[in-house]
Order: structure tokens, then sequence, then C-alpha cells
């Protein structure tokens, strides 16, 4: 796969319009904090794309049937790094149980009965094509995925 310099708030909007349905379905709340409109991420638009839609559906499906649902995506320069960009993806379901954690990552893991516990390892993958990372940060009733990207130039 190729990295090229790509808008993040553009892909972020699709990503958004793509899912904004399931959420009002699901009576759940989905919330994309955009960056700068010329904030650019090297990647392979269609792979990160693909990320972000299978940590977003990992959310809503961690915090789906909760009262105030609600998952956020957050994209921003960290402090003191314009050479990369952080974006989170926060829910408020249960949080994932330590011995659970200690597997998502492993290709075919699910917990889920339909699950086919690949979302997880594919993105890790991707992430690593990208020179980038993919930490997740979680305790009961909130979850964070955070991935790590470079920016042109970085
Ligand atoms: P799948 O979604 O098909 O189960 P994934 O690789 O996407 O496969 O996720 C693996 C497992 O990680 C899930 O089955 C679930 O147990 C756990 N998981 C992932 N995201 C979350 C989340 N936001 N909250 C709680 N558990 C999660
Ligand atoms: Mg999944």
């Amino acid at each position: 796969s190729e990295l090229k310099p790509v808008r993040i708030a553009a892909l972020l909007r699709n990503v958004h319009l793509l899912l904004k349905q399931q959420a009002e379905e699901q009576r759940m709340r989905l919330k994309i904090f955009l960056p700068d409109e010329r904030t650019e991420v090297l990647a392979d638009a269609e792979q990160l794309e693909q990320v972000l839609i299978n940590l977003i559906k990992n959310a809503m499906e961690a915090s789906v049937g909760k009262k105030n649902a609600s998952v956020e995506v957050v994209a921003y320069a960290p402090e003191g790094e314009r050479d990369r960009l952080r974006i989170d993806v926060t829910d408020n379901g249960p949080g994932i149980p330590d011995d659970v954690l200690d597997k998502i990552f492993i290709p075919f893991y699910t917990t889920k009965k339909q699950g086919s516990g690949i979302g997880l390892s594919l993105s890790k993958q991707i992430m690593r094509q990208h020179g980038g990372s993919i930490r997740v940060k979680t305790q009961p009733g909130e979850t964070t995925f955070t991935l790590m990207l470079k920016r042109p130039g970085g």
C-alpha cells in the first residue's frame, strides 16, 4: 500500500456519514471532533478508513443498549508533536476485563457470538504499515483506542 498525504477531516466526515444512521437507529450519540480542514496524515486512505470503521463499530457494539450510549472520536495534534496526529475513539461501554485485554489483538479472538475477531488484529497490522501505532486504555465504563499517525514532512 502507498502512503500519501490525506486530509483527515474529510476522511473522518466520510466515516461519520457511513455510520451515523446506524448510530441513530441504535439511539446512541456519535460525535466526531474534526481537526483543521488542511490537517494531513501520511496514509493509505482506504485502509485508514477501515481501521476507523473497525474501532467505531467496536465502540458502538460495546455501548449499544446502554442509557446515554456515546461514542466520541477526537483527532488532534498531541502537545509539542506537530509531526504526528492522534485519534482517540472513546466509548462509555463496560470496559475490557484484564483477561480479555491480553488477547484482543490476536487474530480471530472474539468475545462476541457473531464476531470474527479480525478487526483489531487487522487494524494493528495496518497501523504498523503506516509507521504508526494503536493502543488501548480501558476502565469500567470507558474505553479509548488511540491511533498515532505520521504527518507529511514529519
Ligand atoms: P470482533 O469485533 O469481531 O469481536 P475485534 O478484533 O474487532 O473482533 O475485537 C476483538 C475483541 O476485543 C472483541 O470481541 C471485544 O471482546 C474486544 N473489544 C474491542 N473493542 C472493544 C470496546 N470498545 N469495548 C469493549 N471490548 C472491546
Ligand atoms: Mg470488531
